[in-house]
């Protein structure tokens, strides 16, 4: 168990495409799925892509619940944020609904930016879960505009590629300076 850097924009491996993951999977690659779901609960976010970590697989996960403000008790302690990972490796979206839906996207490889953006608002998708078995199922509002997001990312695309080239020097100029204040 291990937190990792997460990349920041513009690292040119967040623009590298993943390689499909092969199974059974190897500790190596078990370890990153653990690692990867500590990094995103300890950023906190709602999906993380391996990409974002430097690991060039087609890999990411997601936990739409994180942050809906469920809550539950253990033991009748301190509250705790409900807890759904999801595990999606070699992803594959089988069809894309041609109505879009407009949502607030956030990156945790692109720090402190929220813009909206248009995507499909349902897709049908096909993956494997950790024991390399096939699943398919069709998603629809967030949990749709979550997955895009992330499997965006094992083809090397950030949201803000889909924003103006105005728009995206602006962001680029804010986190070099981001960077320079955090380095000095
Ligand atoms: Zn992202």
């Amino acid at each position: 168990m291990a937190i990792r850097e997460i990349l920041i924009y513009p690292d040119d491996k967040l623009r590298e495409v993943a390689k499909p993951v092969e199974f059974p999977l190897s500790d190596e690659v078990k370890a990153v799925v653990q690692d990867m779901a500590d990094t995103m609960y300890d950023a906190p976010g709602v999906g993380l892509a391996a990409t974002q970590l430097g690991v060039a697989l087609r890999i990411a996960i997601t936990d739409t619940d994180w942050r809906s403000g469920e809550v539950r008790h253990e033991d009748g302690g301190e509250p705790v944020a409900a807890r759904n990972l999801k595990v999606w490796i070699n992803p594959e979206f089988r069809w894309r609904e041609e109505g879009m839906v407009t949502c607030e996207e956030g990156c945790l490889s692109v720090p402190e930016v929220y813009e909206d953006i248009d995507r499909p608002a349902a897709v049908r998708l096909r993956w494997q879960d950790m024991e390399g078995e096939t699943h398919e199922a069709d998603f629809e509002g967030f949990q749709a505009v979550a997955l895009q997001h992330e499997f965006d990312h094992l083809d090397g695309i950030l949201f803000i590629d889909k924003l103006s080239r105005l728009k995206q020097g602006m962001i680029k100029k804010k986190l070099k300076k981001r960077k320079k204040l955090q380095n000095s």
